[in-house]
């Protein structure tokens, strides 16, 4: 009986070891092949040329190559990048890459769709489909590396972030197993503090989180009350904003980390009110605490509308007052719906950037359909 076919990318080392202790071989084989794999972005055993070609050859027939296609790339005015990816079944996920002065930052996707269908978001509108494994969302990463030009480890890719399609802790243990790859010495080399899970506030996995990946952790919050919460980010009714919140101060003794990041999206006339700003000040308040004011970002039949800018300078000053480190997000991307809450995986006409050309010039192109 032949086996079932192994995917190198996304296994955890230990299970990578395991696989060659099965084969007669080395546990530290694992090592090599990760090397190839995270460090060169060669995911074809055949081109592994520190191990012997017996190896290589069964290795190739063990675990074939299996990346997702490229389906679409498209680049913003502001040098934003996203892509289009194949997830089988006819379902498309996306990753977008956002370069900043001394930082690139690589938003992946968890899962296609997400089930926690919060009023504002595109993906949550879409509904739910499926979780990706480890290596359709390491594949992101790879592909991305590779896309920018540059896979030998000088990637422009300094922090990665799980804000595009999906609730991460809702597909736990593929997120967990990424984020490990992620900090290791010999998968991406990331550190802790670079790589952050962002969730609409799942606590039971908050806790398990710092046993199993102590990377940095972003909070959607985006109310101050339980009532208004509810009504905008569904999950609270499960876990009110008091419990998320004492999940959030043992998530940092737990881990060390410095701090948490709360998310708050400005929506007009509807959490962007001085009072809230100030009922937002006061749980927060000399807390490991830092909050990210995002612009709404409008998508097709949404009811919000984005909070005007002076409305979120008072609201900002409300709580920098406070002693609150507040950053109002820029909006990168927008153009090509690359921004948060915009990813949803559809299909539309925009300018596309052919396959394997984007440090070439753009071309105007349809969607593949
Ligand atoms: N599911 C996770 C991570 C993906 S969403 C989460 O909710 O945290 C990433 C961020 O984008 C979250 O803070 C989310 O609340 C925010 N977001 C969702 N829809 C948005 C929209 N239309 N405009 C601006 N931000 C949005
Ligand atoms: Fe899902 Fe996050 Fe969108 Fe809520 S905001 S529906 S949790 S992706």
């Amino acid at each position: 009986m032949t086996e079932p076919a192994v995917n190198l990318l996304g296994l955890p080392r230990r299970e990578l070891e395991q696989l060659f202790v099965t084969i007669g071989e080395k546990p530290f084989r694992a090592r090599q092949v990760m090397k190839w794999i995270y460090g060169r972005g060669v995911l074809d055993p055949m081109r592994m040329t520190d191990i012997s070609a017996v190896l290589r050859q069964d290795l190739a027939a063990r675990a074939p190559l299996q990346l997702p296609a490229i389906t679409a790339v498209q680049e913003s005015a502001d040098g934003t990048v996203k892509w289009r990816l194949d997830a089988g079944a006819g379902q498309a996920i996306e990753t977008v890459f956002i370069p900043e002065p001394g930082r690139g930052t690589l938003c992946l996707s968890s899962q296609v769709g997400c089930a926690m269908n919060c009023s504002f978001c595109a993906t949550g509108h879409q509904g739910f489909n499926r979780n990706l494994d480890a290596a359709q969302i390491m594949a992101q990463v790879v592909l991305a590396r590779r896309e920018l030009g540059d896979p030998a480890g000088r990637s422009p890719i300094t922090n990665v972030v799980f804000m595009g399609m999906g609730e991460p802790l809702a597909n736990f243990r593929a997120v967990v197993q990424a984020c490990n790859l992620l900090v290791d010495d010999l998968g991406c080399k990331l550190s802790r503090r670079r790589v952050t899970v962002s969730t609409s506030g799942l606590v039971p996995q908050i806790r398990r989180l710092s046993q199993e990946a102590r990377v940095a952790l972003a909070v959607s919050l985006h109310a101050p009350d339980d009532d208004l919460r509810s009504e905008l980010v569904p999950i609270n009714r499960r876990h009110p904003v008091a419990e998320l919140l004492d999940a959030c101060w043992d998530y940092v003794d737990a881990t060390n980390t410095h701090e948490i990041t709360f998310e708050y999206v400005m929506l007009d006339g509807v959490n962007d009110a001085p009072a809230q700003a100030r009922q937002l000040a006061t749980l927060l308040r000399h807390r490991p605490a830092k909050v990210n004011l995002i612009p709404f970002n409008p998508f097709p039949e949404t009811r919000y509308r984005r909070s005007a800018p002076e409305v979120v300078l008072e609201f900002r000053n409300i709580l920098s007052a406070a002693g609150i480190v507040t950053v109002t997000r820029r909006t990168r991307g927008d153009d090509i719906a690359a921004a948060c809450g915009q990813l949803a995986g559809q299909v539309d006409n925009r300018v596309l950037v052919p396959l394997g050309s984007r440090n070439g010039r753009l071309q105007e192109a349809a969607w593949p359909t």
